[in-house]
């Protein structure tokens, strides 16, 4: 029920409470996540567009809950967030990609890298670089199999990104940025920083055929790569045209509903091992 002050003035909806109550009952939830089992990780194959090869895999988190069912990550990562659960979650998601990357080479796969997402509040706490150095380490995954992802706006908003960046990179993982040419940044870090690879978004992928903007933009990634010596990978290639521009344009890898879906480990082993 609607409650009126005495002015007959409505100051709260009972839709504004039940979005509280929501996000307070998903926020309690995703707390005891991890320690209930609800959360794992899918696979989504990465591949040479021409020869069809597996170079390599990024790991997607999901969870699901007995009530709520499958929660799509962009419903419970900016939560994890804002509630400074996303350190615990970030580390299981890298302890657990790890691992699966040993276990798949133990079962005959050999993955030849993994990509990791990492938040930009993970960087926020001070350095990262312990945590996954001791990660690969429990684990005994060669860093130079696993590629950290990182957003432009880890880059532009955390104050130490450099230094962390490079002491990554000292320690031999990978460095890819994320959804490139989405965020607010300039390109000047791109020298000075030992990224790897440029992952471009979807949303540049998605209109190829259709919107000639997209497509300037897609050819100026794949050149800036080019130039600067980096690898480009398109995210979200869903049709052989798109595959074919890409090629077409030089950029020889991607990773898309084309190729797979992101899969469970088990069906990851059964589908790419031969
Ligand atoms: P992202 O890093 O850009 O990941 C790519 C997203 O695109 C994934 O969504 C993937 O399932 C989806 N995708 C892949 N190929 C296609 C395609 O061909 N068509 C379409 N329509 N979609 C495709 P997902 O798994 O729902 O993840 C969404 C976002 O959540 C990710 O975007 C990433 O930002 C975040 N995320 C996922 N896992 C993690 C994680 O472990 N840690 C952190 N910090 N963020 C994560
Ligand atoms: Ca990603
Ligand atoms: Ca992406
Ligand atoms: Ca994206």
């Amino acid at each position: 029920a609607k409650a009126r002050g005495r002015n007959g003035y409505s100051f709260y909806t009972p839709s504004m409470t039940g979005e509280g109550v929501e996000r307070l009952r998903l926020e309690t939830f995703l707390r005891r996540s991890i320690e209930k089992d609800e959360i794992f990780l899918n696979y989504q194959p990465q591949v040479d567009i021409v020869t069809g090869e597996l170079v390599g895999v990024e790991a997607l988190v999901r969870w699901n809950h007995p009530e709520l069912g499958l929660v799509p990550p962009v419903r419970f990562i900016p939560l994890a967030e804002d509630t400074g659960f996303i350190n615990q979650l970030g580390q299981w998601v890298l302890r657990e990609a790890c691992r699966q990357m040993v276990r798949w080479q133990e079962a005959g796969l050999v993955v030849p890298k993994i990509a990791v997402n990492l938040s930009v509040k993970q960087f926020e706490r001070g350095s990262i670089v312990n945590m996954v150095a001791d990660t690969l380490h429990e684990t005994g995954l060669e860093p130079a199999r696993l590629q950290l992802e990182v957003t432009e706006s880890v880059i532009m908003n955390t104050d130490d990104a450099m230094v962390f960046i490079n002491d990554l990179h000292a320690i031999g993982v990978g460095l890819a940025i994320d959804d490139f040419g989405t965020g607010y940044s300039s390109l000047a870090y791109l020298k000075q920083l030992p990224v790897q690879t440029l992952k471009i978004d979807r949303s540049f992928i998605k209109d190829i055929s259709t919107d000639v903007n997209d497509e300037a933009i897609a050819i100026a990634i794949i050149q800036l790569g080019k130039s600067m010596n980096l690898s480009v990978i398109a995210e979200g290639v869903e049709t052989v045209q798109q595959a074919e521009f890409l090629v077409r344009h030089g950029c020889h890898l991607a990773q898309g509903y084309l190729y797979s879906k992101p899969l469970a480990a088990d069906v990851m082993l059964t589908n790419w091992q031969k």
